[in-house]
């Protein structure tokens, strides 16, 4: 197979660990006989730099044409105080806007010999756990008319929750496919019990639901997921929910596997096209001294040939390539531990490309 991949390098460790990424990519290449053709998108800081500002209609263009993009990450202290309108983060929100990706995907896998960094209980953790959190990403409350307004004397502001039955089932269909990919159980979140964005949301999840016969749906209100989520991980493949709790799931979820460099994301939009990027941040602190853990931007990677590709053996493939590593003991500064080997980003690239 041939695609075309666009390469946002982006800010601080963003160009180290997507230059892991890409090695892994070219190795996946070679042994599966594909071809992957990069192209350079500028965006963030390194775009302010070279063009004024944080995300041109020419790079736009680019990453529309491509079949995927790779994102590292974007964003430092350089243009901390550069006006709203031009700060990095701006480019990352036009990006997805321009592309139309609705839909936020964030897997949060607690892997073996990283239990150490779980916050809970052994008990709890069993045998590990391995779910993803489907968000809704352009509608609901985050996106619906909001105001502040005097009213008898007094401030009241006023945030709308709004979704649309065509809303609710694009993200939908998209929970129930990636479920397909994997343990085929999907939890839908939602608060019917209380508001009609909700009793909407599950009445359209049950119809969606109705097409996949060989997934299970199981309906749990946000209050209970957000304990669920500590108490018992474990029940948990795909949790498809809108935009807000989405948010606040998504990252009690990764906070549970405690590790950052290990978390990868993907937004879609209703075609094949996604961009996929680490959870993580730029990490300014550790830039350019080859520290930067590479995992959540190759695990990126491996989800793009999974959910944009439909190359799923070759996912697999560097998956359990990373479980190797980390079993042989290979670990970057931040998932260090006691017994194990400490390595930079490069040898950890090189470390999985080498099980590969
Ligand atoms: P951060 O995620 O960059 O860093 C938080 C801490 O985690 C730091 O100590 C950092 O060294 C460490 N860390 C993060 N990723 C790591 C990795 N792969 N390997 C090893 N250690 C890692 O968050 P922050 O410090 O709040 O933000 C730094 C910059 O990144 C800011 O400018 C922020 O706006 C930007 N940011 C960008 C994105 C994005 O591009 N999607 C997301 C979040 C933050």
């Amino acid at each position: 197979m041939e695609k075309q991949i666009a390469l946002i390098k982006g800010d601080g460790i963003g160009p180290e660990i997507v230059d892991e990424a890409v090695k892994v990519l070219d190795k996946i290449a070679e042994k599966y006989g594909h071809t992957f053709h990069y192209t350079r998108v500028l965006m963030g800081g390194e775009s302010i730099d070279a063009t004024g500002v944080p995300l041109t209609d020419e790079a736009l263009e680019t990453a529309l044409h491509s079949d995927a993009v790779l994102l590292g990450s974007v964003g430092g202290p350089k243009w901390d105080n550069m006006p709203g309108h031009l700060r990095p983060e701006k480019g990352l929100l036009a990006i997805r806007k321009g592309l139309n990706l609705f839909a936020n995907l964030r897997p949060a896998v607690l892997y073996d010999e990283l239990k150490a960094a779980c916050p809970l209980r052994d008990e709890i953790i069993g045998d590990g756990f391995d779910m993803v959190v489907v968000r809704e990403l352009t509608g609901g409350l985050y996106f619906g008319a909001r105001e502040t307004v005097e009213e008898n004397g007094m401030m009241v502001a006023k945030d709308t929750l709004t979704y649309s039955e065509a809303e609710i089932r694009r993200i939908a269909i998209k929970g129930f496919e990636i479920a397909r990919k994997r343990r085929k159980r999907v939890t839908s979140v939602d608060k019917a019990n209380v508001l009609d964005s909700s009793r909407l949301w599950r009445k359209v999840v049950h119809e969606v639901a109705a097409d996949y016969p060989d997934v299970e749906l199981i309906d749990m209100l946000v209050d209970n997921c957000a304990m669920q989520l500590v108490k018992d991980p474990k029940q948990f493949d795909v949790i498809l929910t809108e935009n807000m709790f989405g948010d606040i799931l998504s990252d009690e979820a990764s906070m549970v596997t405690g590790s950052i460099g290990m978390l990868s994301s993907a937004s879609l939009n209703e075609t094949k096209f996604g961009l996929y990027e680490p959870s993580h941040g730029s990490a300014p602190d550790i830039a350019g001294q080859n520290k930067a853990n590479p995992i959540a931007t190759i695990l990126s990677a491996a989800m793009m040939l999974r959910y944009s590709f439909d190359m799923d053996k070759e996912a697999d493939d560097i998956e359990n390539a990373i479980k190797a590593v980390l079993k042989q003991g290979y670990r970057t500064g931040d998932i260090m531990s006691e017994g194990n080997q400490l390595v930079g980003c490069k040898e950890m690239g090189d470390a999985i490309v080498a099980n590969l």
